[in-house]
């Protein structure tokens, strides 16, 4: 049996197209981009393309706002960093409970090294950011708000166009971190008061290893990197051009499909969902239903424990995941669903589902074959779930009577 990848938020199978568009830079055109004669003009070309697919899938109005970087953790770095070397009379980041670890670590690490002062804004049961929080902690000391455009755990879309006016009303730069959203939801920047964001090529389909930060024309800019002359001065080293054309490949084919797939793998995603919450008891979705990205279900077990879980459907022939893949691994709840006071109950049994455009219908058919097995045979023996859900009934098996969706928008 092909097994089923159902992990797409912590990387995407690099596409054969993507592959075949990267081959020939490990090979004849080796060249760097920087020398002058035919080699190096060749492969400057190619850089310049994907510059522009890029560009085109953010709705960049300038080619040269792009900046190709390692990948997301480089770009929300270098975002952090240049706001606030660039506006050294600012000493604030203003950021969220939910970030990646690309910003809540350095974040952390500007504190405790520089102590750079860092607001972290909370969020609801849905997911939702406390705006009110976040508008008050604004001031003349912030160098730079930092916003996800979507969450990778539980897909939960952030209004970062609003976000961004009310940083700009405190002259504060706006910067989101959109490695989730590149690729899956519509982003146009022409006429946008975003003025940097972060994208990453593995997580849309293209290679590993290489990303991009945008920075709107004007925005004062200090790069984390220095060297060589390479992207303008503003990401010294030489261009990393196989992943280069790589990410422009999958930045072309992405936007291509964009429209088609987001309704496509939502309605998977949506079967999967109400498959779930039918027919099986103690299961909840998390996170607002409207404002989610598409592909992304964090679904948890109540009673239960994901690391278990996660084990059955692999033997299952189903990868998932139990949330951020830097966090699985370790019993730490998520720092997501804990800053969005999942109850306590239900924190342990998380289960993220994250689609792409390469699962089928008959892979959603698989899940909600085998998943109903699984936890009703990991239900039997949770004491706790027993001792809830057994006195006195038979509350067990497919009625769905105690599946509830928490904190519906
Ligand atoms: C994966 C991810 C990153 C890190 O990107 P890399 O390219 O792996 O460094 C940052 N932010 C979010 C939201 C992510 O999902």
């Amino acid at each position: 049996m092909r097994p089923i990848y159902l992990d797409n938020n912590a990387t995407t199978r690099t596409s054969p197209d993507v592959v075949a568009a990267m081959l020939p830079f490990f090979s004849e055109q080796f060249g760097n981009a920087s020398s002058t004669h035919a080699f190096g003009s060749e492969v400057a070309g190619v850089v310049r393309d994907a510059r522009r697919h890029v560009q085109a899938l953010l709705g960049a109005a300038h080619d040269h706002e792009v900046i190709f970087t390692s990948g997301g953790t480089e770009s929300d770095n270098t975002a952090l960093l240049s706001a606030l070397e660039a506006q050294p009379e600012r000493n604030q980041i203003v950021t969220t409970a939910v970030e990646h670890p690309a910003i809540l670590s350095f974040a952390a690490y500007l504190r405790q090294t520089r102590g750079v002062e860092v607001t972290m804004i909370g969020v609801d049961g849905n997911g939702r950011l406390d705006i009110d929080a976040y508008r008050t902690a604004l001031g003349p000391q912030t160098a730079v708000a930092s916003v996800m455009w979507a969450n990778n755990e539980t897909g939960t879309i952030y209004p970062v166009e609003e976000l961004a006016g009310y940083a700009h009303e405190a002259g504060a730069l706006f910067h989101t971190d959109a490695v989730q959203a590149a690729g899956k939801i519509p982003i146009d920047l022409s006429s946008s008061a975003i003025d940097m964001l972060s994208l990453s090529g593995h997580k849309l389909h293209g290679p590993k290893g290489i990303g991009a930060l945008y920075v709107r024309k004007g925005v004062k800019f200090k790069p984390l990197l220095r060297g060589g002359r390479q992207e303008r001065g503003r990401r010294a080293g030489t261009e990393n051009v196989p992943a280069i054309a790589g990410l422009g490949k999958a930045a072309e084919i992405a936007a291509a499909g964009i429209a088609e797939e987001q309704t496509r793998v939502r309605s998977l995603r949506d079967r999967l969902e109400q498959g779930v919450l039918q027919q099986i008891g103690g299961s909840m979705v998390i996170g607002g239903r409207e404002e989610r990205l598409p592909n992304t279900s964090s679904i948890t077990f109540e009673f239960l424990d994901s690391e278990a879980i996660l084990h059955k459907l692999e033997q299952a022939g189903i990868a998932a995941s139990s949330g951020s893949a830097c966090a699985s691994g370790s019993m730490e709840p998520s720092h997501v669903l804990r800053a969005m006071n999942v109850p306590a109950t239900s924190l342990q049994g998380a289960i993220r589902f994250s689609l792409s455009r390469e699962n089928t219908p008959q892979d959603i058919d698989r899940v909600l074959n085998v998943l109903p097995g699984i936890i009703s045979h990991l239900q039997s023996m949770s004491p706790l779930w027993r001792e809830r859900h057994e006195a006195g009934s038979s509350a067990q098996g497919s009625s769905g009577g105690a599946a509830h969706v928490f904190a519906q928008s």
